[in-house]
């Protein structure tokens, strides 16, 4: 992993937050780093207690059964990135019911029809928008990991994919993320999406090209919603990641330190509730309605439906 580096800077310039890489703690020890992924910083900014449960209880408390609905997103992100295994010549429309049926993931589903709906519309997806593909034209990185550090995290994060494309002063990069949740996305989402910023961050700095523009492409509506970055809000996004990393290692701390971890890691009840792994072993979630696995499979798709964010799994 490249280190930041104080080269060709002014003597007694002040170094970027984001630059600062390991500062000295007071006995001469460096700072732990927050290891993360945009998952992790996730799963506590929805709910602090959720977080818990999947990253701090050991055992970790029993998850409820696998959605349809990741079961699908997962089926399509492997089928895309095996579609750029293949040599440039075999990328042909023909070839995507061998690399779907070769991925399929079965889990959640309620019965082998919609089990064989839920194939056919994600092969119809992938159908779609191959076309829409740039014949012959290989991404920077599919299912790329990228990484870096600050002064507060180590951040690493696999992107779906990365593009090179040209720009007014060469080539620069552009992260693509795949959703295939039932809702549409817009400019809003992209711009949003910590996730998003954080990739095109660590991928600047791992290729040392610009990476400024961030992409969802939702496979069901064949639309692409798409936001540039400045340097400003590149750095907004990271400050919000690195606040949020100081609340979780406060928070882990305090427990540390004897703190009730139930008052440490608040839960926050919501919609999203239901469709919580956790949502049995939780005494808020427990008062919620749980959804089927395959509920996000069946219902048509709604702005505002609360089972939207959740229907790609993460996807
Ligand atoms: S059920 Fe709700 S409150 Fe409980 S951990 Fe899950 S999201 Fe948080």
């Amino acid at each position: 992993m490249r280190r930041a580096s104080s080269a060709g800077r002014s003597a007694g310039a002040p170094r970027p937050r984001a630059e600062q890489a390991e500062q000295l703690g007071f006995e001469g020890m460096p700072e732990r780093l927050f290891v993360c992924t945009p998952s992790k910083l996730g799963a506590y900014e929805d709910c602090p207690r959720r977080y818990r449960y999947s990253y701090v209880d050991r055992p970790a408390p029993p998850k409820g059964p696998p959605w349809a609905h990741n079961s699908l997103g997962a089926s399509v992100h492997t089928a895309l990135k095996n579609w750029y295994a293949l040599t440039p010549e075999r990328r042909r429309p023909e070839a995507l019911a061998g690399l779907l049926k070769g991925t399929w993931v079965r889990e959640g589903y309620r019965d082998d029809e919609q089990e064989r709906q839920a194939y056919r519309r994600a092969l119809g997806w992938l159908e779609a928008y191959v076309e829409t593909l740039e014949p012959g034209a290989d991404p920077l990185g599919v299912e790329r990991v990228v990484a870096v550090r600050t002064a507060v995290l180590a951040f690493n994060g696999r992107a779906d994919r990365i593009d090179s494309r040209p720009g007014p002063d060469g080539p620069e990069l552009v992260i693509v993320d795949y959703k295939t949740g039932r809702t549409g996305l817009d400019t809003d989402d992209a711009r949003g999406s910590q996730a998003l910023a954080l990739y095109a961050y660590a991928a600047e700095r791992t290729f040392r090209r610009p990476c400024r523009r961030v992409e969802l492409h939702h496979l069901p509506t064949g639309t692409v919603a798409a936001h540039d970055h400045t340097t400003e809000s590149l750095a907004r996004q990271l400050t919000r990641a690195e606040d949020t990393a100081r609340d979780i290692m406060a928070a882990e701390r305090a427990v540390a330190d004897g703190a009730d971890p139930d008052e440490a890691f608040p839960p926050v009840a919501g919609p999203r509730c239901g469709w919580c792994d956790y949502r049995r072993s939780c005494p808020v979630g427990a008062q919620v309605p749980g959804r089927e696995p395959w509920a996000a499979m069946d219902r048509p798709a709604a702005p505002g439906d609360d089972s939207a964010a959740v229907a790609g799994g993460g996807s």
